[in-house]
Parts: structure tokens; sequence; C-alpha cells
């Protein structure tokens, strides 16, 4: 039989206080605490130790409220109902060491929630004063095909330079019912960075790096047998502040990719549904033929131009139409030769044909090496923080 509600709430509040006073007295040098009675971090139970053993603290506080937490941690989310997967992920400490602070982005309707956030993780020896910030990517349903792509991604990718790398596999959270893969948390994307610039848009040399960088990607994630299938500026972040090789740039979102199929020399026989943003995919994803490698290579050239111009030709509901009627004249209209030129490669290349990734690689380093003759090199954070005041 349940305890009757009142004691409950009573004896909550009472745990709550024990572990506020312990947490906060003159031994603790933590200013502020993301664990939670029910998931303590390794400072605060030691801190809490005098009072009772871990195992009996756990047996007491682990039936009642899971949401009770000592800080409020919520950066001016709005999360509007308790099935959302936003309210739902909020509601409990994370495998027993994350806490979600900001939602960076959610989607998907009652039965397909998915969500990507920013978490503190305790779980290190100095516990809640030592605490990093993750990236947490979530999903309420485990039959979730995003779900199985992305855990089979990260897992084929794992090492690859310019991939986020994950923080332990993909688990279930009974708490709140989720499943939860814990990642590196990486810089900005292109995209976050090129709102902050004045005119929205990157120069060539900016660009020029983006597709040097980008090419290196692609070579190295097709080597591994995927296309990744989600090429846009958003999907592109810099590399941790401080952290990396410098200037590197990482692919993310692999909730898209496929296995590239070498065993199949031919695309499907069945039309397979166009997924990934209207604006970036290739013409023939549009019409759902099978993607390979110069499927990603297209998208990465629409990124390209959109970095450059600001915008797409097609960023109206006409997406597919007008994509298949813009010419290459006006899609790199002012950008360099090379681009022509990588275009023209892309177009030329068949279902599953290996890019010459070095070729269209080389054409862009040394474009950038005439255009660095008369400026700097670039470095992505100290364009960031001159303009992110
Ligand atoms: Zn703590």
């Amino acid at each position: 039989m349940p305890p009757p509600e009142h004691p409950v709430a009573i004896v909550e509040r009472i745990v709550h206080n024990v572990y506020l006073s312990c947490v906060s007295g003159p031994n603790s040098d933590c200013k502020q605490h993301f664990c939670s009675p029910a998931a303590p971090c390794r400072v605060a139970r030691e801190l809490l130790a005098p009072f009772l053993n871990s195992s009996s603290w756990n047996t007491a506080v682990k039936t009642y409220k899971v949401d009770a937490f000592f800080s409020n941690v919520e950066e001016g989310v709005y999360y509007p109902h308790p099935w959302h997967i936003n309210t739902r992920v909020r509601k409990a400490v994370l495998l027993s060491r994350y806490r979600v602070s900001r939602t960076i982005c959610s989607a998907g309707g009652t039965y397909r929630d998915r969500g990507v956030y920013v978490a503190y993780d305790f779980g290190s020896a100095q516990g809640c004063a030592g605490a990093s910030e993750v990236v947490i990517k979530a999903w309420a349903s485990g039959s979730d095909v995003e779900y199985h792509r992305e855990v089979a991604a990260y897992k084929i990718l794992d090492g690859c330079p310019g991939v986020p790398h994950t923080l332990g596999s993909a688990q279930y959270e009974p708490t709140c019912d989720v499943y939860v893969l814990p990642m590196q948390k990486l810089g900005p994307t292109l995209s976050d960075l090129v709102s902050l610039l004045p005119n929205k848009r990157f120069d060539a040399p900016m660009v020029l790096t983006v597709a040097i960088q980008m090419i290196e990607r692609y070579r190295d994630i097709h080597a591994r047998g995927l296309v990744h299938g989600a090429t846009k500026p958003g999907n592109i972040c810099l590399a941790p502040r401080g952290a990396g090789p410098p200037g590197m740039l990482y692919a993310i979102d692999f909730g898209f990719a496929i296995p590239l199929a070498d065993h199949l020399p031919l695309p499907s026989a069945h039309r397979i549904d166009a997924v990934g943003n209207r604006r970036f995919i290739s013409v023939f994803a549009h019409h759902g033929i099978s993607k390979s490698q110069r499927d990603d290579l297209e998208s990465l050239a629409y990124t390209l131009a959109d970095l450059f111009h600001g915008e797409l030709p097609w960023d109206t509901p006409r997406v597919w139409r007008l994509k298949m009627a813009t010419p290459a004249s006006k899609l790199f209209c002012g950008m360099d030769e090379c681009f022509h030129e990588f275009w023209r490669d892309i177009k030329a290349l068949a279902y599953g044909e290996i890019p010459d990734y070095d070729k269209m690689r080389g054409r862009f380093v040394a474009c950038l090496e005439d255009h660095e003759k008369a400026c700097a090199p670039l470095s992505w954070w100290d364009l960031w923080d001159q303009h992110n005041g």
C-alpha cells in the first residue's frame, strides 16, 4: 500500500532540509549543487556521511519525489506539459550524474519526442563544484528510428576526427522514461556564428575554410561506410573552446545517417522518403533516390553557397523545383572558380562513386592560400568573441 500523501510530503521536506543544511554547511566549498537527494554527487554524499551512510540514504530517498533539487538551473526555458520530453528530462538526474539546464532544440509529436540539451555533469570527484557542461540527446521512445540510427552512427564513427565523442553508451533512464545519450559539448554552430555577423554572411576565406574541413570530414565519414544526410550550417560546430585541434570544425547530428550500401551497386528500387532539411538536401534526395557520397557533397555545396550569400535562391515554398532550375552560375555567383569546379565534380559522380576528395580539397586549399596573402588566418573563436559582446 502506498504511504498516505501528507506524511510523505513532510518526510520529503525534512529530507530536503537535512540535505540542504549538509551541503551548504561550513564544510562545503561548493557554491551550487546540481545534484538531488535521490542522486547526490560525491561531495554531497561525503557531507551527508555523518548523518547517514550512503546505502541507507538511498533507501530513504529513492522512492520519494525525484524532482527535488537544491538549486534551480533552468535558463529561461518554457516547457508546457508534464508529458513533454523537455519537462521529463528536468524531473530527474539522468544516469545518476547529469542535470539538464538548457534546451538546445526539441521536436516530435506526442509519441516521437526527442530533444538535445545542455546538462551539468557532476559525476567527477569534485562533485557539483567540478561540474562541467555536456550535451544530452534524449528520445522518448526506444523504437524511434532516429535513436537507433544515431547510436549506431556514433559507434561506427568512434575516434573519427571532427565527430563529437559520446560519453558512454546510450541508456534508458527509468526515473523519467527516456533514452539518453551523453555527448561531448562542442562550440557554437556555423548557423549561430553567421547570425552574429553584421551582414549575416561569411567572407570568401571563411567559406573556403569550411569547404576544406568538411571535405576532410566527409572523406573520413564515408570511409567508415556512412552517409551523413544532414549537412547544413546548423550541423557544423566549432571545436570546444581551447580543446582539440585549433580551428577544427565538427559534423554533428547523425539521426539521418545511413550505411553506404557498398554491396549494392544500384540505388534502392523502392522510393525512399526524402528526409533531411529541405533547403539543403540533394535534388536526388528530394525525389526519394537513395543517398550516397555525392549527396553529402551536394548538400555541402548548398551549405557553402548559403554561408557566402546569406540565403539560397530557393528560400520559398517551391524548394525542389527552384533547386532543379537554378544554374551553378547563380548558385555560386561571385564565388571563386573552385566552387564551380567542385560543383561540376559532384554532378559528374554516379551513385556510390567515391569522390576524389584530395583533388576537391586541394583546389580549395590553393584558393585559400591566395586569399591569405592578403589577410590573417582565420580564428573561429576570435570571430565569435568579437561579435558576441
Ligand atoms: Zn552536489
